[in-house]
């Protein structure tokens, strides 16, 4: 199927360049690219054991990028976990930068028919990671060739990331500045403003093993955890103090639970694993604060309860002013491109966004409309990915000649 559709695309462009128009065509590259991508296995070892990682396909974004012209380095953070930064445009003495950020890494194939091999029907383009986020990062790394084609007097730097999907390892380890980012996750052409952080915490309940026979001589671990699930469950049906404008309320759940050893055993052990969703503004002490309320109030229905409470994982929220130079330029863009405004929305997903965000960046998310991340059925939008290099060109055009805005 690939073959059958760069064949289709290379008729077309070939019937559009007829009389000698420019041999390369960002709508075809785009797409092609993507289809590149798409092929190469980067499911991320940290969620498949195993799994291929981020080495060869960055060294594939690296090769494609130095055979357009472009400047590319690797960045191996850890065996195997590869990033790629690609770098367009022209820097100069204080001119300014823009930063395109996507993640190369997947999730496992799941119950996927040929995940690798991406397959055309009509305007989707079907594979993993198509959507979430091959198809962002494509466009991405063609609009940067488009904007040093054109010569913008700016540098657009793509920083194709390893371990977003993960522990987000491969942001973390680039040293990446910038006066603006745009992260080209799928939003359905919409301008992401802000998502929501989160907080993993593991609650350990302890209780004393006895032969099942004589369960006076035991406490049972993961029956005294039933309270502490029940308040938790409460805490999370409970009418929100705060809602966010576009992220709505706070949320909590349970998503992990072990515990016991045998039929015979009274359990004296049990873990629970819970995950707050948190707004701009909370802090991971202020989940520990909760928590720890959550836990003195069933020590005070169950003084027999012992139970201790450990942050795993801690990522902050995103949120970015809607009046940041980089949401005009997105809207500007979108309406030069579409002829619509764009919607400025929030995002229900986390991202890597918080991180660059956190830095000092003003960051956006923005990328094309599709379905299917982490599914079994996963396509994008191959209108919106052609679209989508587009907008990020006049974005950047935008940011790098900014057009006074009319006084309000
Ligand atoms: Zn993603």
């Amino acid at each position: 199927m690939l073959e059958a559709h760069l064949r289709c695309c290379d008729a077309r462009t070939v019937r559009e360049h007829r009389g000698g128009g420019p041999v390369n065509d960002p709508d075809r590259d785009v797409v092609a690219l993507l289809s590149r991508l798409v092929a190469v296995d980067s499911v991320n070892p940290g969620l498949v054991p195993g799994a291929a990682g981020e080495a060869r396909i960055a060294q594939v974004v690296h090769d494609w990028a130095r055979a357009e012209g472009l400047a590319a380095e690797l960045v191996e953070h850890a065996p195997g976990r590869t990033s790629a930064v690609v770098r367009g445009g022209r820097p100069g003495p204080g001119g300014r930068r823009l930063l395109l950020c996507g993640h190369l890494d997947t999730v496992g194939p799941g119950g996927m028919t040929e995940p690798l091999t991406p397959r055309v029907q009509g305007d989707r383009l079907h594979g993993r990671g198509a959507y979430d986020m091959k198809a962002g990062l494509a466009a991405a790394l063609v609009a940067c060739r488009e904007a040093q084609r054109a010569g913008l007097p700016g540098e657009v730097v793509v920083a194709a990331v390893a371990d977003e999907e993960d522990r987000s390892t491969g942001i973390q380890a680039l040293d990446l500045r910038a006066d603006a980012a745009i992260v080209t996750e799928p939003t359905e052409m919409a301008i992401g403003v802000a998502h929501k952080g989160f907080v993993w915490t593991e609650i350990t309940v302890t209780g004393v093993a006895a032969h099942g026979s004589r369960p006076e001589l035991g406490v049972d671990a993961i029956v005294r955890t039933g309270p502490v699930l029940v308040a938790l469950d409460r805490l999370g049906t409970a009418p929100a103090a705060r809602r966010h404008p576009l992220l709505g309320p706070a949320t909590v759940h349970a998503s992990l639970i072990t515990g016991g050893q045998e039929a015979s055993t009274i359990p004296d052990r049990c873990v629970l694993t819970i995950e707050h969703r948190t707004l701009p503004g909370t802090t991971a002490a202020d989940v520990e604060a909760s928590v720890a309320d959550l836990l003195d109030r069933c020590r005070a229905a169950d003084p027999a309860l012992v139970a201790e409470a450990r942050t795993l994982l801690h990522r902050p929220a995103l949120e970015t002013e809607p009046d940041a130079a980089v949401v005009h330029a997105l809207a500007g863009a979108h309406g030069e491109v579409r002829g619509t405004p764009a919607a400025v929305t929030g995002l229900s997903y986390w991202a890597d966004s918080a991180f660059l965000a956190a830095r000092g960046i003003p960051t956006v998310l923005f990328g094309p409309g599709g379905q299917g991340a982490h599914a079994d059925v996963e396509w994008v939008s191959l209108a919106d990915t052609v679209d989508c290099v587009r907008v990020l060109v006049a974005a950047a055009r935008r940011l790098f000649s900014p057009v006074p805005r009319p006084a309000t």
